[in-house]
């Protein structure tokens, strides 16, 4: 089954949205997995956002990521990572459509609230790194009538 990495990030904890946040996941149908909540050091935010060190705003991204605890989740399901990102919006909250996280809860692209995994081949990858110790074997079999 599909997973993906999904990080509430310091503004989103500051401002209140954890909840909100994973209840929209929750009420999509997908499965919480795996939950942390944490703060990483820099040579951790540099890892996550490898693929961004050529960027002019990767040492800003950076200082954000660890200017305060963030919330990490595993969650799991159907095309969890595509639709993750759909229930995420686009990058720049200022063309992320209304009903989306983003989208209704930002304004800032250097303060986008959350970030979600852009393929299955990232997830595994963000998820080894935030969860290596693993994560919970839970799986709602028991319930699989319900989605
Ligand atoms: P996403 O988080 O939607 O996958 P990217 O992987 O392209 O987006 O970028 C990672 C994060 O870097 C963004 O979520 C945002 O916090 C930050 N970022 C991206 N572009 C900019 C920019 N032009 N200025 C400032 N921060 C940016
Ligand atoms: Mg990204």
């Amino acid at each position: 089954m599909e997973q993906t990495l999904i990080m509430i990030k310091p503004d989103g904890v500051q401002r209140g949205l954890v909840g909100e946040i994973i209840g929209r996941f929750e009420k999509k149908g997908f499965y919480l997995k795996g939950l942390k909540f944490m703060t990483v050091d820099r040579a951790f935010a540099e890892k996550h956002y490898a693929d961004l060190s050529a960027k002019p705003f990767f040492n800003g991204l950076v200082d954000y990521i660890v200017s305060g605890p963030v919330v990490a989740m595993i969650w799991e399901g159907k095309g969890v990572v595509s639709t993750g990102r759909k229930l995420i919006g686009a990058t720049n909250p200022l063309e992320s459509a209304p009903g989306t996280i983003r989208g209704d809860y930002a304004i800032d692209i250097g303060r986008n609230v959350i970030h979600g995994s852009d393929s299955v081949d990232s997830a595994q990858k963000e998820k080894d790194l935030w969860f290596p110790e693993g994560i919970n074997w839970w799986r709602p079999s028991q319930h699989s009538w319900i989605y």
